[in-house]
């Protein structure tokens, strides 16, 4: 059972939402939380929110958990993005509030945010009559409209929606937090894991009782269970409705993966050496498969005979990959109706019959992609089957997903193969097989656990029951890291006219900040500094945000919007005193030693960054800490 119920059964798609809460009300959470630093206050702010809006409705917590996210649905339903820009936007507060557009623009350059233009326009706006107060229903479901604006008259119904709503705020907080959110720069500093928490407390206060404070443990075993749900149904409005439906410690049994619907990924740790590996698995069955070097890619196969790819941030990507019919490689299609499996995309040389390197297929086009253009050719290699029909397999071990995975579909060399695999724990041989992965255009290994309940497929975990061993970082960490670009250093010399070095930080996930751990300017080619100099400008603020930690010894000459992650190498981790990252850890920061630029991290967002908990780990398994 499909506890959906809001959503239309032929298109999936959410009906709009009656919700009557005062959209006031959120907003005046929301400068609530601007202004509180403590990460207990601003749980307990929003359960607190959450709880009362709940005792008038509970499919009220459905939009307001939206709202507080800032997103508009779960991610891999197309067309919700709002992030719209900083031009249009001036365009509408200017209309509607009857300054000019060079007036809001010199305002905007002071400011540098659209939201407190927003809001000082509508304090000194006289209103001749009253609209309705608006409502979050109401909000929630402009904002939808607004995102699914398509064609030559978008523009246009964007602006009008937008106009209608600035008119309607009662005073300028609203306004304030209504264009932050169509511009996707919420800037409060509400991580989304803290709104699971807050959530998580408001579903059990429905169901145990309301007003009993809850002891820690049961807290605890609510979260579990409804973070569970969600990495196998990354969509609040199924997780929440199955929750009202089934009560919390029975969602995991109605409330789980789907095809159809992305579950999140399971990650691995980074090692080393193969030492490493032989330790972590000690006494234990272990296999090792090539790690692929191309993108992630969750195929599904629906009951319709329709397929879905997924990439890894659960983004549906099938459009982009027009010449895959996963159809053609099930064994008999009477047996398997549906499917989940989990494999790579890898580029392939379809006369030399061999892997092209990552580079070659970021070169394809992302939309509008056509079969008959497509030039660089996929291979799909398999390492997983999470579904098949009503099995969920995630709880079985990796060797019984094998082997199911290897009854019911059929390799085809180039188009879809298994990853190549080797179970053994002699240290000469894993050796020889990592020579072997690079020498047929492979990053390294990925080693996992065979047998067991550790070999279970643990959603969106990063798991020590899978090791990743990338044969270029064997000399450093171990791993690369992706980092957010948060400011710049305008060059010298040969660079003077772009940026010359970058100040990056890790995510801290607990909190939503963002913890400096380098500069960098090591590793850019002419051509990419002037790249990036292109796409940063715009994103420049006018000073750092509040979730930005960092010492004043590192302050960039400009800060910026967190957009976009660096992927970045280093010699080694130490301790500094001007770095921030892993503070709440130890005195100092965790910093990188002689970083090197690497690439553009495209496929992941900002809150993918590796995470501050990440870097203290890689920190501490150093073999010699240096500080
Ligand atoms: P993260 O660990 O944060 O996902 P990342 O996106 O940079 O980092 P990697 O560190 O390169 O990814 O390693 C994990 C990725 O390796 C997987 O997400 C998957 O896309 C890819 N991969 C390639 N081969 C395999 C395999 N045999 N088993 C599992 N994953 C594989």
């Amino acid at each position: 059972i499909v506890a959906d119920h809001t959503l239309d059964p032929k298109t999936a798609v959410s009906k709009p939402f009656l919700c009557a809460i005062p959209y006031k009300e959120v907003c005046q959470l929301f400068q609530e939380i601007e202004t509180t630093s403590s990460r207990l206050s601003i749980i307990k702010l929003c359960s607190d929110f959450l709880i009362k809006i709940m005792k008038q409705d509970p499919q009220n917590l459905i939009p307001v958990t939206y709202l507080f996210i800032n997103k508009l649905g779960p991610d891999y339903e197309p067309g919700l993005e709002l992030g719209l820009g900083e031009g249009l936007l001036m365009k509408t507060i200017s209309e509607s509030c009857g300054k000019s557009l060079t007036q809001i623009r010199a305002q905007y350059r002071e400011l540098g945010d659209l939201g407190q233009i927003a809001l000082e326009a509508r304090n000194v706006q006289p209103t001749m009559f009253k609209p309705k107060p608006l409502t979050v229903g109401e909000v929630f479901n402009n904002l939808k409209m607004i995102a699914k604006a398509a064609g030559k008259d978008s523009q246009t119904k964007k602006i009008k929606l937008i106009k209608r709503m600035l008119t309607a705020c009662e005073d300028g907080v609203e306004a304030k937090f209504l264009i932050r959110s169509l511009e996707s720069k919420l800037r409060i500093g509400l991580a989304e894991k803290t709104v699971l928490i807050s959530l998580s407390k408001a579903l059990l206060v429905k169901e145990f009782d309301a007003n009993k404070d809850f002891d820690m443990e049961l807290l605890e075993t609510a979260e579990g269970k409804i973070r569970d749900a969600f990495c196998q149904v990354p969509n609040y409005e199924i997780v929440i409705n199955s929750c009202l439906q089934y009560g919390i410690m029975n969602l995991n049994e109605h409330c789980s993966l789907r095809p159809g619907i992305p579950l999140k990924p399971m990650l691995a740790k980074p090692t080393k050496a193969i030492n490493e590996i032989l330790d972590r698995f000690q006494g234990e069955t272990f296999t090792s498969e090539y790690k692929y070097d191309g993108e992630r890619a969750q195929v599904h196969l629906l009951e319709d005979g329709t397929m879905r790819i997924y990439s890894r941030n659960g983004e549906n990507m099938t459009e982009r990959y027009p010449e895959i019919h996963i159809g053609d490689f099930v064994k008999d299609r009477n047996e398997t109706k549906t499917l989940i499996l989990d494999c790579e995309a890898v580029a392939w040389d379809k006369e030399q019959q061999k892997i092209l390197p990552f580079q070659v297929l970021s070169t394809r086009k992302r939309k509008d992609v056509l079969a008959k253009d497509v030039k660089v050719r996929v291979c799909l290699f398999a390492f997983d089957i999470l579904c098949h029909n009503s099995n969920k397999l995630i709880n079985y071990s990796l060797k019984e997903r094998r082997e199911i995975l290897h009854r019911v579909t059929t390799p085809a060399p180039g188009e879809f193969q298994y990853a190549t695999e080797l179970t053994t724990s002699n240290l000469d041989e894993l050796q020889k097989f990592l020579d072997q992965s690079v020498n047929d255009s492979c990053e390294g290994l990925m080693v996992k656990m065979l047998e067991g309940e550790e070999s279970h497929y643990e959603p969106s975990k990063r798991s020590r029951n899978w090791l990743k061993l990338k044969k270029d970082y064997l000399e450093g960490i171990g791993d690369s890291l992706d980092l957010c670009v948060l400011g710049a250093y305008y060059g010298r010399g040969k660079r003077t006219g772009t940026y010359g070095g970058f100040l990056l930080g890790c995510y801290n996930d607990n909190t939503g900040e963002f913890e400096t751990c380098c500069k960098i300017g090591t590793g850019f080619s002419d051509e990419m500094l002037q790249q990036l100099h292109e796409k940063l400008k715009a994103t420049v603020i006018d000073g750092p945000k509040a979730t930005y930690i960092y010492d004043s010894s590192a302050e960039p000459d400009v800060w910026f919007e967190p957009s976009l992650l660096f992927e970045v190498l280093t010699a080694d981790l130490s301790l500094s005193p001007i770095y921030k990252a892993g503070s709440s850890a130890y005195d100092k920061g965790v910093s990188l030693r002689f970083p090197r630029f690497i690439r553009i991290r495209e496929d992941k967002g900002v809150e993918d960054a590796t995470s501050s908990e990440q870097i203290i780990e890689l920190y501490e398994n150093q073999s010699h800490r240096s500080s």
